[in-house]
C-alpha cells in the first residue's frame, strides 16, 4: 500500500477482497425469480431501504495498522432479506437438523426457523429431522408448525434430539431428496459444518435445488470469524455459579480448595470468562497455556502460597487443558467418538487426585479440603438466557432469509456486531483460540496473580 509517512491522512484503505457465497443459479438454470412475500408480513414494514443488496458487504476486520495493513480486507456479504426469492413458499419443504452436543439456544434457533418460515415467509412444509444426521435416513421425521414450537424457547436441549456420527453422505443426500426437501438448516458444531461442507458440495455435483445452510453451535465459543457463538453468554453465567459456589466452600473450610472444570477442549473462553467476571479466581488453568505441577513456577508452589496467605483458593480448569500432563494408556492414545474426535481425558478428577496427594506428600497432618465441581451438564442443559435467546432468533431470520434468496452452502454469523453470509467451509476451518498474548489474557494474570508457566 502506497503511504505519505509525513502525512497520516495521505494513508489510503486497503483493496477490499469479498468472500462471495455460493447461489443457486449457479447450477439452476433459469432459476425462479419472485417477489419477496414479506411484504405482506404483518411483523415487518418494508421501506425502500429495508431489502438487503448483493452488494451490501461487512468487513471481518475493523481494526487495522494502515501503515502495515496490505492484504486485502476480506469482507462477508450482509444478512437480511433481498427483494427477490428463488423458492416459492408453497413449494418448499424445509428439513432441521441438529447435531452434536448439547448447548442453550438449540431450541431457540430451531422454534424461530419454524416460526420465521412459516409467518414471514408462508411456508407450511417444514420438517424436524430427528437424532442428528442419520436421521435423514434412519427415523420418521416431524412435521412442524408455530403451534408445536411456541414454547420450544424455554426449554434446553433439542427437542429434535441430536446425536454424533452417523454420517454417511449417500444416505443423507438420498434420505434429503427422497424426502423432497429443498432447505436444509443444520445446526451443529464444528464437525457439523465440516458434513455441511461434504452434503453441500454432493448437491451441487448432483445439480439439485436444495440450498444448505449451517448455523454454528458451539458454547465453547470456539469457531472463528464470528463474534461469538449463541449459547456461549448464557454458559459463562451458569459457569460463575458455580464458580461462586466453589469459592463459599474454600471460604470456608481451613486451607480450602475450590476447584471448578469448565467446558473448552480446545479454548478457554468459558474459564476466561468466568474468571474475569468472578473476581474470585485464582488460577485459570486453559488449553492454550500449557501448565505444570511441580518445581519453581509450577502450580503447586503457587497454590501454596495462595494457601499460605489467603487460607483458600480456588482453581479453574478448561477440561481440555493439561491434556499433555494426564497419562494415557495405550488404547486411550487412539481411542476417537463416534464422529472420530480425539478423546479427551477428564482433566477434573485427576487434577483433584494430583493436588490430594501432593497435600499429603508435603503438607501431611494440615487440614486441607478440597471441594470439586463439574457444572458440565448443567450449563448445557439450560435455556438460552435472554441475549442469547435474541441472538439465536436474529440467527434463525437472517439464515431463512439467505436460503429464500437462493444462496447455498453458508453459514449466517455476527461480525463486528453486524449479521453476514459466510461461505460454511470458511467456517469449518475457522478456529478461535484464546490469545494469550493480547491485553484479556494480560487481564487474567492481573487479577488471578497466577505464574505465566513457562
Ligand atoms: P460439538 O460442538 O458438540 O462438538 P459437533 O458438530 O462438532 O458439535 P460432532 O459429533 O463432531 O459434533 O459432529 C456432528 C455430526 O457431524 C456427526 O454426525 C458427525 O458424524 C458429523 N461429522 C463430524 N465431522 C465430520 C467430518 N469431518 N466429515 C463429515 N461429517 C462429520
Ligand atoms: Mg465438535
Amino acid at each position: 500500500m502506497d503511504s505519505d509517512s509525513s502525512n497520516p491522512a495521505a494513508f489510503s484503505l486497503p483493496s477490499i477482497s469479498l468472500q462471495t457465497i455460493s447461489h443457486l443459479s449457479e447450477s439452476i438454470p433459469n432459476l425462479l425469480q419472485l417477489p419477496n412475500p414479506i411484504d405482506k408480513s404483518p411483523y415487518y414494514h418494508p421501506n425502500p431501504a429495508f431489502y438487503i443488496s448483493s452488494s451490501d458487504v461487512l468487513l471481518r476486520q475493523i481494526l487495522f495498522d494502515l501503515s502495515t495493513s496490505s492484504s486485502p480486507l476480506l469482507a462477508y456479504h450482509r444478512a437480511g432479506p433481498r427483494s427477490q426469492i428463488r423458492f416459492d413458499p408453497a413449494t418448499v419443504r424445509a428439513a432441521i437438523v441438529t447435531c452434536g452436543g448439547l448447548c442453550p439456544g438449540l431450541n431457540t434457533v430451531i422454534r424461530e426457523l419454524v416460526v420465521a418460515l412459516w409467518d414471514l415467509y408462508g411456508v407450511r412444509q417444514i420438517f424436524g429431522v430427528q437424532a442428528g444426521f442419520r436421521g435423514f435416513y434412519s427415523c420418521e421425521t416431524v412435521e412442524l408448525n408455530p403451534r408445536i414450537v411456541h414454547d420450544w424457547h424455554l426449554r434446553g436441549g433439542t427437542s429434535l434430539a441430536t446425536s454424533r456420527g452417523g454420517f454417511d453422505l449417500d444416505k443423507i443426500v438420498g434420505g434429503i431428496e427422497e424426502k423432497g426437501f429443498n432447505q436444509v438448516y443444520c445446526i451443529g458444531g464444528d464437525g457439523t459444518m465440516r458434513a455441511a461442507v461434504k452434503i453441500f458440495n454432493e448437491i451441487q455435483h448432483r445439480k439439485l435445488k436444495i440450498s444448505i445452510t449451517g448455523i454454528p453451535k458451539t458454547v465453547d465459543n470456539d469457531i472463528g470469524i464470528i463474534d461469538r457463538s449463541f449459547g456461549f453468554q448464557t454458559a459463562v453465567e451458569i459457569a460463575l455459579q458455580a464458580v461462586h459456589a466453589a469459592h463459599v466452600e474454600a471460604e470456608s473450610a481451613v486451607n480450602g480448595v475450590g476447584l471448578v472444570k469448565l467446558m473448552g477442549r480446545n479454548t478457554g473462553h468459558i474459564a476466561l470468562h468466568a474468571t474475569l467476571s468472578s473476581r474470585v479466581v485464582d488460577c485459570c488453568l486453559i488449553p492454550e497455556n500449557d501448565f505444570y505441577l511441580e518445581g519453581e513456577g509450577g502450580l503447586f508452589e503457587f497454590l501454596h502460597q495462595r494457601l499460605k496467605k489467603n487460607g483458600h483458593v480456588v482453581i479453574v480448569v478448561a477440561e481440555g487443558a493439561g491434556q499433555n500432563l494426564i497419562p494415557r494408556t495405550e488404547s486411550q492414545k487412539a481411542e476417537q467418538d463416534e464422529s472420530g474426535n480425539q478423546v479427551f481425558l477428564d482433566v477434573g478428577p485427576w487434577l483433584k487426585s494430583e493436588l490430594n496427594k501432593w497435600w499429603k506428600r508435603d503438607h501431611d497432618g494440615e487440614l486441607f479440603t478440597l471441594k470439586y465441581i463439574d457444572p458440565t451438564y448443567m450449563i448445557r442443559a439450560v435455556p438460552a438466557n435472554a441475549t442469547d435467546n435474541l441472538y439465536c432468533t436474529l440467527l434463525a431470520h437472517s439464515s431463512i432469509h439467505g436460503v429464500m434468496a437462493g444462496y447455498t452452502g453458508f453459514v449466517s454469523g455476527q461480525i463486528n456486531g453486524n449479521y453476514a453470509y459466510i461461505p460454511v467451509e470458511e467456517v469449518a476451518s475457522a478456529k478461535n483460540p484464546v490469545d494469550t498474548k493480547d491485553h484479556r489474557w494480560a487481564w487474567v494474570r492481573s487479577v488471578t496473580n497466577q505464574p505465566d508457566f513457562n
